[in-house]
């Protein structure tokens, strides 16, 4: 018996060198020093021996359980503090990368738009998305029954509440507010009941007026060339058309070269070597005159655009929409 328990002794040990995590522990105390342990069950056959016999052994099965249940508890010990430490600094892990957001495409877009013309001497300014049907249409010289109306579809929230159309109802609130000189740009969202490839119900647009003595069209032409040089190539070509709308007189729809095939004609600009990005015209005298500002003592320009429109021609992008479904993979783009 004394073999045995010697043996006993030294196989427990030797296996319990090669622990190393607490599950495999607590299986090995049980294996050893559990009710069902080996060492247990050979402490129970110590009244089969003889008297002469017991004392010695029973020493030695003694001393063997301390020693084991000793080595258990250091083992246990290193084990917890190892596991520890690791849950504390485990300096070799690699670094978690904190998120960080930047500004949408449109955003920056609209900024771009407002540097340049902050550097031309425009200031910016920002009104209410939903407008008197006043300031979004009649003080723009379309009053209620007006055929321009037409022009552009409206999300109406009463009969004289409405979500503005465009950008321009801030001409009228600066103008009310402020003798000439102005010079202003008014960045925002707006509302149009649409929506396909080109067209959400919200989009955004950047709208400008200039109003001093003398201004001519020839300061729209110089204004609007300088700011298309700067947002897109110095050496792109301008066209200038005629247009309608109702509050500019005359008015013109600006194209410029086509951007992706300069000019050569693409699926971009339907082959035709030209892209429309922005409508412009001189003041209308009659909105002068709903702002009480003397039209034979003053004239004035006035331009719109379409922010997502210059962003598309900027980036390549193809579809509007996808500016507003937030998929992170095509915001990161930018
Ligand atoms: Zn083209």
């Amino acid at each position: 018996m004394k073999d045995e328990l010697l043996e006993l002794k030294t196989r427990a040990l030797e296996e319990l060198k090669s622990v190393t995590e607490n599950p495999q522990l607590e299986e090995w105390r049980k294996r050893y020093l559990g009710r069902r342990g080996h060492l247990t069950l050979l402490l129970k056959r110590l009244p089969e021996l003889s008297k002469g016999e017991r004392p010695p052994i029973g020493k030695l099965a003694n001393e063997a359980k301390e020693e084991l249940s000793r080595e258990f508890q250091s083992k246990l010990d290193s084990l917890s503090a190892r596991e520890e430490d690791e849950s504390f600094l485990d300096v070799t892990l690699p670094g978690r990368r904190t998120p960080r957001g930047h500004w949408h495409p449109i955003t920056q877009t609209t900024e771009q738009i407002c540097a340049i013309f902050s550097r031309l001497g425009f200031a910016v300014v920002e009104g209410p998305e939903v407008e008197l049907d006043y300031y979004n249409f009649e003080a723009l010289n379309m009053p209620k029954d007006h055929p321009a109306r037409d022009m552009q579809d409206t999300f109406y929230i009463s009969d004289n509440v409405v979500l503005r159309t465009h950008t321009s109802p801030m001409q009228i609130r600066v103008m009310e507010k402020q003798l000439p000189p102005v010079s202003i740009v008014a960045p925002g969202k707006v509302y149009r009941p649409d929506s396909d490839i080109s067209h959400t119900p919200m989009f955004h647009q950047v709208e400008g007026l200039l109003v001093d003595k003398g201004v001519s069209f020839g300061d729209l032409k110089g204004t609007l060339t300088t700011f298309v040089h700067q947002m897109f190539d110095p050496d792109t070509k301008l066209r200038f058309r005629p247009g309608f709308f109702p509050f500019t007189e005359p008015s013109a729809e600006v194209d410029i070269q086509c951007v992706i095939c300069k000019g050569e004609g693409c699926r971009t600009c339907s082959y035709t070597g030209w892209l429309e990005i922005l409508g412009s015209g001189m003041v209308d005298p009659e909105v002068f005159k709903i702002v009480g500002y003397d039209p034979e003592d003053i004239s004035g320009f006035a331009f719109g655009m379409g922010v997502e429109r210059i962003a598309m021609l900027k980036s390549g992008v193809d579809d509007i929409r996808l500016f507003f479904e937030n998929d992170i993979r095509f915001l990161r783009q930018f």
